[in-house]
């Protein structure tokens, strides 16, 4: 459950649904910062809000987090999932190359490269 296969609609109904899920549960919203990032990378238009959503998913480590740092996960997910609605059905894609740690899945560019495999 990585995400690698959902559509923009998918990933932000999941996104939608963070406020349902414990404030402890940093396995969510670490892959879905890692993912969304990708998608931030093909779609410069998620640039800001996914930021915003990746720098609360940061702060809600164990070390940092509290109520305003849990508030402030939800309300950026759900901006990033308003965003992420407007794409639709579309899928990213991935770089289907092997690297080290399996398959690469880099975001590929518009022209369907990859910046580590050309
Ligand atoms: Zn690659």
């Amino acid at each position: 459950m990585a995400f690698e296969d959902y559509t923009a609609a998918e990933l932000a109904h999941v996104l939608e649904s963070i406020k349902y899920r414990s404030p402890e549960d940093m396995a969510t919203l670490s892959m879905l910062s890692e993912r969304t990032f990708g998608w931030a990378r093909r779609y410069p238009q998620l640039g800001m809000v996914q930021d915003r959503f990746s720098r609360a998913a940061a702060a809600q480590w164990p070390r940092s987090r509290s109520d305003q740092t849990w508030r402030e996960v939800v309300a950026a997910s759900q901006a990033l999932a308003a965003s992420m609605r407007r794409l639709g059905n579309i899928r990213l894609a991935l770089c289907k190359e092997r690297a080290g740690w399996g398959t690469c899945n880099l975001t590929l560019d518009e022209e369907g490269q990859c910046s580590q495999h050309q």
